[in-house]
């Protein structure tokens, strides 16, 4: 099976320049997946083809992760009135309502998609890859681990994860062939936060798991 991985945005907590937010689009079969839909990523976006088979995992409600939601919707809603796109976009979501981004999504008329829940206990198969996920418990707010796992390739991102449950992201990674990875801060920011991974503990991370190839994301702006 080939798969194709495309980093649309990799900086927070705001877009800058030719940079966008979180966002990776995972292409196999005839299936894409997006995780994570922040701002500036539509751009890098190809319409109307990429709303065919679009399967969408917003992993929490911070708005670096949530930022072109909207925009997607309104581009499926657009192009099904132009014919373009017959089939809904499927969007899954976490149920807690964190500053009722989750009504706001759903409550959006002008959009052409199904949506579905995102809880520790639930998994979809897509194609060939069972999705699932879990919450650290290490960000400020609610935020989900996705593992996309098939017979012979385990993809894991992070999305946002802070230090003080190592072991549990160790566990959820373990023996992935690629583990997407944050990485807000360097050591040298000195940073008091616990609620994000620096670089260095993501290598940590990676080599404790065993992962056999680490992307690094989540940049700060203002870093080189
Ligand atoms: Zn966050």
């Amino acid at each position: 099976m080939k798969i194709t991985i495309t980093t649309l945005g990799s900086i927070s907590p705001y877009s800058k320049e030719n940079m966008n937010c979180p966002g990776f689009l995972i292409e196999y079969q005839t299936y894409k997946i997006l995780l994570d839909c922040g701002n500036g990523i539509t751009r890098l976006l190809h319409f109307p083809s990429d709303l065919n088979n679009l399967h969408v995992f917003l992993t929490h409600f911070h708005s670096d992760h949530i930022g072109d939601i909207g925009s997607l919707q309104y581009a499926s809603f657009c192009h099904h009135n132009l014919g373009n796109l017959s089939k809904k976009i499927q969007v899954y979501l976490p149920d807690n309502d964190f500053r009722f981004n989750r009504t706001a999504i759903l409550s959006n008329k002008e959009s052409f998609a199904d949506y579905h829940s995102i809880q520790e206990k639930q998994s979809y198969q897509i194609g060939d890859f069972l999705i699932s996920f879990e919450d650290n418990h290490s960000h400020s707010i609610e935020s989900y681990m996705i593992k996309l796992q098939s017979q012979n390739f385990k993809l894991v991102y992070t999305s946002d994860i802070g230090t003080n449950n190592m072991n549990g992201i160790i566990n959820f990674a373990k023996d992935s062939d690629l583990l997407i990875c944050e990485s807000s801060f360097l050591e040298t920011h000195n940073s008091s936060t616990k609620t994000h991974m620096t670089a260095s503990k993501a290598g940590q991370i990676a080599k404790l798991a065993q992962a056999k190839q680490l992307l690094l994301t989540h940049f700060w702006p203002e870093e080189d």
